[in-house]
């Protein structure tokens, strides 16, 4: 799989561009605010159906285009997969009777032809390294529920389904207990209760199929980094990821309406995950087992949305007692890591984005990173120093300069 051409129209700081990609390498160069981040956000909107940033569709329409009678932004980008080429296209335009601000939806088209979002993702996939992603290790655990959502999905449409169905679902079963909340009823009436078991059903069976993948990605995540993570520090240390799902799906609940608690490390690597059918019939008991507790507070307590994943060195949790140091180290040992991963997965490697993250690295980082670019098919990689790259790796690639949203291509004695 290979990105041949982008095509961009009123996205963020880029009112038009077409842009041919090179086979292996692209280098794009420019200073600050100039668009390298806005480039590579475009094509990780078009592998993954979501925005990097943006809290709302809105803020990927350039603001001038904003002004216009009938505002709309566009992302298109032309792939070859399997010896196919393939059209993917992302329009968005204003929701009906959106007032101002205007709210905008999505309208994805493959080959020309209207489908849903969800058929988008896996065409095009990538890996995007970005400075941020020490926070993947240091931030809250929504970032790596996220972070393990947005790589699932690129490697699997039975995940990409069931989180969409999972999500739909948690939202609806919420809104039934906050219902039920305001309206202060304990012992609940029987259409109630019918709905509530209605949504339990949904809920466990695709509950337990997001908890089945996030397993199985983090132990293969796991072998990766260690290996990874091991060659960054020259052996010095040892890195071990785990799954710490909200309940232990191996262990039926008290029935005494406390909070599961969270999975220790021996018992997480000791214990073997049980199977899909016996994890929704345990995250059914936790749901019984919670109910009251769920009335009272309105919310969903237990399931994947609740889920986290734990980076060790040495026993301690990187998360708490990791220095920044550390913590970048593992961040780039687990991109690297799925990097080899989503390669075994899918048969092929993704495309690697590389956002301005050289200059944060030192030379033995440096050195990993770019030994990774070997086995890559196609990477693109922002900086805003030339000098990041040596003249010899800049022969390598198609050098490109972006200033104010307009991308020229230079020559290698340009630079
Ligand atoms: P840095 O080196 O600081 O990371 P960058 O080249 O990566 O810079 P981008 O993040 O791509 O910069 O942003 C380029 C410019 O695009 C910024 O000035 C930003 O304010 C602007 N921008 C962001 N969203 C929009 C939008 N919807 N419309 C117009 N401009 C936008
Ligand atoms: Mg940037």
């Amino acid at each position: 799989m290979r990105l041949y051409h982008l095509s961009l129209t009123n996205f963020r700081n880029y009112i038009r561009l077409e842009l041919d990609f090179p086979a292996r390498l692209t280098l794009l160069q420019g200073g600050n605010a100039q668009g390298k981040s806005n480039l590579l956000e475009a094509i990780h909107y078009l592998a993954t159906g979501r925005a990097l940033q943006a809290e709302a569709e809105r803020e990927l329409v350039n603001w001038l285009a904003l002004e216009d009678p009938l505002p709309y932004a566009r992302v298109a980008a032309d792939i070859i997969d399997d010896h196919q080429s393939k059209r993917l296209e992302i329009t968005l335009m204003p929701a009906n009777g959106s007032g101002r601000p205007l709210n905008f939806r999505k309208q994805v088209r493959i080959n020309g032809i209207a489908r849903r979002a969800l058929d988008l993702v896996g065409n095009l996939r990538v890996v995007l390294f970005v400075p941020q992603d020490i926070e993947l290790i240091a931030g809250p655990p929504a970032r790596r529920r996220h972070y393990l959502d947005v790589a699932l999905c690129q490697m699997s449409r039975a995940y990409c389904r069931a989180l969409a169905g999972y999500s739909q679902v948690l939202a609806q079963r919420n809104a039934l207990l906050r219902a039920l909340q305001e309206r202060g009823i304990t012992s609940t009436r029987s259409s109630d209760q019918e709905q509530l078991r209605f949504w339990n059903e949904q809920l466990v069976e695709h509950g337990a199929l997001l908890m089945t993948e996030r397993q199985r990605f983090i132990s293969n995540l796991d072998i990766e980094a260690r290996v990874c993570h091991r060659q960054l520090t020259g052996g010095r240390e040892h890195l071990q990821l785990y799954y710490v799902p909200s309940f232990d799906p191996s262990r039926r609940p008290a029935m005494n309406g406390q909070l599961p608690l969270a999975l220790g490390y021996k018992e997480a690597m000791l214990a073997p995950f049980p199977s899909p059918v016996e994890i929704a019939e345990v995250f059914a008991d936790h749901l019984r087992a919670l109910y009251q507790r769920e009335l009272t507070l309105g919310t969903t307590l237990v399931g994947p949305h609740r889920d986290d994943l734990r980076f060790m060195v040495a026993n301690r949790d990187l998360r708490l007692y990791g220095s920044r140091g550390q913590q970048r180290t593992a961040a780039l040992a687990l991109k690297l890591a799925e990097v080899q991963v989503m390669t075994r997965e899918t048969g092929e490697p993704p495309i690697l984005l590389l956002d301005d993250v050289m200059s944060e690295l030192d030379a033995t980082r440096r050195q990993m990173l770019l030994k990774t670019l070997d086995n890559i098919t196609q990477a693109i990689i922002t900086t805003t120093d030339w000098d990041d790259f040596t003249p010899a790796f800049r022969a390598q690639a198609r050098l490109l300069r972006v200033s104010d949203g307009k991308i020229e291509e230079v020559s290698p004695g340009e630079v």
